[in-house]
């Protein structure tokens, strides 16, 4: 599980996150939504330390990780972005093994059949030894995603991962993203794709200028909002 208490972040003169709890139980997903500059991107570089809060800590399944080396922290948690940063120059079985190789102390063989295992788990395998510029945006994303999962994260974060990419490229992230869901991964999904939300997540937060205004089930979030807030921000994007 991890779990997010009181936190607070000021930025220059910005109180960017203003008291959030947030919690995500082992195997569930949690969905955050909220309109640009709620806070939700920073909030999840707060749960992986790039940012230290000024207030509130971070527990991963039960501990808090305040304490932690933040590089071995990030080993922990998978981060995916809406900009994919692979290596251009390296294939993107390359991409994919330099993380267990240089950080989990894989052998080059080993590295390569995990890689290849990884693949194969987002579809990808027969691109293998393809350039990241071969790939389509969605199949670079998907990359991403297998490049995060072959760190053996105990945790997913994802923070708009469909965001970058055309239309019909979104889906397939999507599924991808869903199948991980079921497949018991534990994941806090920042994203605008409100079906998704909607249908995969266990529990949705809903963020504004800072702070977290309504969580609950979707179907409690969609069907009954209780605040004027998250009735706009709905009536807005849905
Ligand atoms: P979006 O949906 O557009 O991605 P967001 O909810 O992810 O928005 P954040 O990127 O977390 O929002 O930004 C929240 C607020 O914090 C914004 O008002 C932003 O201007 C401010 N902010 C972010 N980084 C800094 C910084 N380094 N210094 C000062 N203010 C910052
Ligand atoms: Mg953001």
């Amino acid at each position: 599980s991890l779990t997010g208490t009181d936190l607070h972040l000021r930025l220059g003169h910005n109180d960017v996150l203003r008291g959030i709890d947030i919690h995500v139980a082992a195997g569930k997903t949690a969905t955050v939504i909220g309109p640009s500059g709620s806070g939700k991107s920073t909030l999840l570089r707060v749960l992986n330390r790039l940012h230290e809060p000024d207030r509130g800590d971070v527990l991963l399944d039960g501990k808090s990780v305040l304490t932690e080396n933040p590089d071995r922290l990030r080993r922990r948690i998978g981060m995916v972005f809406q900009h994919f940063n692979l290596f251009p120059h390296r294939s993107v079985a390359d991409n994919i093994a330099l993380g267990p190789r240089k950080l989990r102390g894989l052998d080059r063989e080993q590295a390569r059949a995990l890689a290849l295992e990884q693949l194969e788990v987002v579809g990808l395998r027969d691109k293998a030894d393809a350039r990241p510029a071969q790939l389509s945006g969605g199949q670079q994303q998907r990359v991403a995603i297998a490049r995060a999962l072959a760190m053996r994260p105990e945790i997913m974060f994802f923070d708009e991962a469909t965001s970058a990419l055309d239309p019909e490229l979104v889906k397939g992230v999507l599924a991808l993203m869903t199948d991980l869901a079921a497949g018991g991964m534990s994941m806090i999904v920042v994203t605008h794709e409100m079906g998704f939300a909607r249908t995969v997540s266990d529990s949705v937060f809903f963020m504004d200028a800072g702070r977290v205004v309504e969580t609950g089930t979707p179907d409690a979030l969609f069907d009954d909002p209780q605040t004027p807030r998250l009735r706009r921000f709905l009536s807005d994007v849905l």
